[in-house]
């Protein structure tokens, strides 16, 4: 999609920081890491969100999972590490073209929220 930012990422046209790269999948380093090591996948298709997913998806997702596992192993990510698909508006999703966050080199607690305080009056 022309106006996509992330296929533009994969076409070229804007610069980013390459950690992985195969046939259906682009990974690269997140331009504002909220971890030592933020690592964005995604895959070449366009899909915009989970909800967009058809059975026909099965496979580049199931590879984006793979190619995750990859990029942990590549980036010596032995002591684990976060995965996290922000989806829609509640999910904190900014860019419209499915990604995979891989968070790591830190400890990380959990939930990774506070819900609000219940209001006293
Ligand atoms: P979302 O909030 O949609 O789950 O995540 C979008 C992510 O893309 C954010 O973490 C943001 O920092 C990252 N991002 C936005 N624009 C760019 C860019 O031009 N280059 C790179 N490398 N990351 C970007
Ligand atoms: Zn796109």
């Amino acid at each position: 999609m022309d106006s996509c930012l992330f296929c533009r990422i994969i076409a070229g046209e804007i610069p980013s920081r390459k950690v992985y790269e195969d046939d259906s999948v682009y990974a690269f380093y997140d331009i504002n890491p909220q971890a030592p090591v933020h690592v964005l996948l995604i895959p070449k298709k366009h899909i915009a969100r989970i909800e967009n997913l058809e059975p026909s998806d099965a496979d580049v997702m199931g590879h984006l999972m793979v190619a995750a596992r990859k990029v942990g192993d590549l980036l010596g990510l032995s002591n684990g590490y976060r995965i996290v698909f922000n989806n829609g508006a509640d999910g904190g999703q900014e860019v419209e073209h499915i990604h995979l966050h891989l968070l790591g080199g830190l400890k990380m607690g959990w939930p990774p929220y506070q819900l609000s305080a219940p209001s006293s009056n």
